[in-house]
């Protein structure tokens, strides 16, 4: 972000406004862990300020402080779309295209008057803000949203409440510091996170110890069902609903399974495809290791995208057509996925 917009943004916050901060749909801790931890900074300068999400949060998340105070457009659509007309401001944070919120929320967003500040590290961003702060060298939102108060010259009004939002979305999205997005300026981050105070032992245990007895039964049948396409270097897993519903699904159940593909010696290109009947569709999941671009996959084939390691897509076949079909596309990317591995 250069000095003359950061100057702008300066001035606009410089006097109590409303603004409203969204995330994307199904949100994540980045997700969650950036808008949380923004909302707890504007607030400090007396602004009112909400954050409004496409959707709920999985369980994993609900302890962030404040999460209660987030606002669901899909349990509460008016109240939603009243305080995104009344901004005066509004941040996205932790996408790049307003399709990411759903297209109920979009159409209320396409309408609004207020100027929107994109703040985001996926790539290719759409056009859609004033303020555009697109870095996608950046393994989380969390550090870009730790920059930008850097750029406003606020590193002292990091509280320990917005500490662990942002401990929350950089240890989630660097896969706890092992992806390879995570540089050192990402763990002298979170030196100043820890000299504030946070308490990583128990956002850790939060997060990743709090597994339900049915989600590891759904894990086991996940890896019963998952396979291997040895010459390709690929292994993906299936999920369909009534294996959900036998295992009690609650949003959130399946995350990270899609790595126990990707962690199979030998393996570079993993992918999980959930069946959701409710929408219609089957959700998919991309990881690569490499240089093989999951975020070119995804957008090429099934109507996604996201990062070169990770991306997110859609299929609107069966589970069965869905797998099909990418069985068919796979092997064309044989010596691609081969190189990768040899790398
Ligand atoms: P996940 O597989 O965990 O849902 O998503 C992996 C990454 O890809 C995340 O950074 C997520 O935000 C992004 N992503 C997921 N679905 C989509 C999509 O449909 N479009 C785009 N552009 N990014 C996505
Ligand atoms: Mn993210």
């Amino acid at each position: 972000m250069n000095k003359s917009d950061i100057l702008k943004i300066k001035e606009l916050v410089s006097s109590p406004k409303k603004i409203a901060i969204v995330s994307h749909r199904n949100p994540d801790g980045d997700a969650y862990g950036s808008s949380l931890a923004l909302y707890h900074y504007l607030l400090k300068f007396n602004h009112s300020v909400s954050v409004v999400s496409p959707n709920d949060c999985p369980d994993f998340l609900k302890w962030l402080p404040k999460q209660d105070e987030i606002l669901t457009f899909e349990e509460n659509a008016s109240k939603a779309a009243e305080l995104l007309n009344n901004a005066e401001l509004i941040f996205t944070l932790d996408f790049n295209a307003l399709n990411r919120v759903g297209s109920a929320m979009q159409a209320v967003l396409e309408q609004v008057s207020a100027d929107f500040i994109m703040i985001d590290h996926h790539q290719q961003p759409d056009d859609y803000a004033k303020f555009t702060y697109s870095d996608p060298s950046k393994a989380s939102t969390c550090e870009m949203i730790y920059y930008f108060i850097q750029m406003l010259d606020d590193l002292d009004k990091i509280d320990i409440n917005t500490a662990s939002c942002l401990y929350t979305g950089i240890v989630t999205d660097t896969g706890s510091f092992k992806y390879p997005s995570t540089t050192s300026d990402t763990h002298k981050i979170i030196s100043h996170l820890m000299e504030i105070g946070i308490d990583h032992t128990k956002i850790h245990n939060s997060l990743f110890d709090t597994n339900s007895y049915s989600r590891l039964q759904l894990l086991g049948t996940a890896l019963k069902n998952l396979k291997v396409i040895p010459d390709c270097n690929t292994a993906y897993i299936t999920i369909s609903q009534r294996e959900l519903n036998s295992y009690n699904f609650k949003k959130g159940d399946t995350e990270g399974f899609v790595n126990y593909g990707l962690s199979l010696k030998g393996v570079v290109f993993a992918v999980i495809f959930i069946e959701d009947q409710k929408q219609g569709i089957i959700k998919m999941s991309f990881r690569s290791k490499g240089k093989f671009s999951v975020n070119d996959f995804a957008r090429t084939y099934f109507n996604g995208g996201g990062h070169d390691n990770a991306a997110g897509g859609r299929s609107e076949l069966s589970l069965k057509n869905t797998v099909s079909r990418f069985l068919e596309i796979v092997p064309t990317y044989k010596q691609e996925l081969q190189t990768s591995y040899e790398e």
